[in-house]
């Protein structure tokens, strides 16, 4: 076991503003990073599988989650809940390996009260309407989800001061490479 824990990053942004993509290719890059599995209520999308993408629960096996203590944070978003289990991130900060948590703004919130000294990142879309351009040509939303990510989307945009750092994702690369000095990996 490593002699220090590991340090807790937090990355937040609007739905399509390129978290999944940046995570990926952090993930690729650096394979000491422990990325933490969510639990959601929200189906599946193609592609996705239980236990890799997130783990999917029903509303009422989450809601035991909840009752039992079992998530670090959890938050409704879009219609669905989604929340961080609890004991895997302990687990992996105490073995001393940098952990990552890819939330919206609610549970970030949460996870600044209760781990103060971890890293939050808001990630930012160059414009609002570029954001809109990648939610619809990703391709995975019905018109109902897409309007209410947007909406959700312009209040997560006036958090941003909340953060410790803004990274906007204009250029991947560019992005890519501010994520990676802010986490200090080499
Ligand atoms: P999120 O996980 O934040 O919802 P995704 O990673 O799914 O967002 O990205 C949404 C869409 O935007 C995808 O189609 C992705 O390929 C595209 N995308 C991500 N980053 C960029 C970028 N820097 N420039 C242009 N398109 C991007
Ligand atoms: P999606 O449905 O697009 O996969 O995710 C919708 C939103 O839920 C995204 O903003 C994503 O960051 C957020 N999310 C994913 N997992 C969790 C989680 O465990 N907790 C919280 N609070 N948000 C999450």
């Amino acid at each position: 076991m490593s002699g220090s824990r590991g340090r807790l990053t937090v990355i937040t942004g609007p739905s399509g503003v390129g978290k999944g993509t940046l995570v990926k290719r952090l993930l690729e890059k650096h394979s000491e990073i422990w990325l933490s599995i969510s639990a959601t209520t929200r189906s599946p999308r193609d592609g996705e599988h239980d236990g890799l993408s997130y783990f999917f629960h029903s509303r009422d096996s989450f809601d035991r989650l909840v009752a039992d203590n079992g998530l670090l944070e959890w938050a409704e978003f879009a219609g669905n809940c989604y929340g961080t289990p609890r004991a895997p991130v302990i687990e992996q900060l105490d073995a001393g390996r940098p952990v990552l948590l890819e939330i919206e703004l609610e549970g970030a919130r949460q996870v600044r009260r209760t781990f103060a000294e971890g890293l939050q990142i808001f990630l930012a879309p160059p414009s609002f309407d570029e954001l809109e351009r990648r939610i619809r040509g990703r391709g995975t939303d019905s018109e109902d989800a897409i309007t209410r990510r947007l909406a959700r989307a312009h209040e997560e945009m006036t958090a941003q001061s909340e953060f410790d750092a803004v990274v906007v994702n204009d250029d991947l690369d560019a992005a890519l490479a501010q994520l990676e000095a802010l986490m200090q990996l080499g």
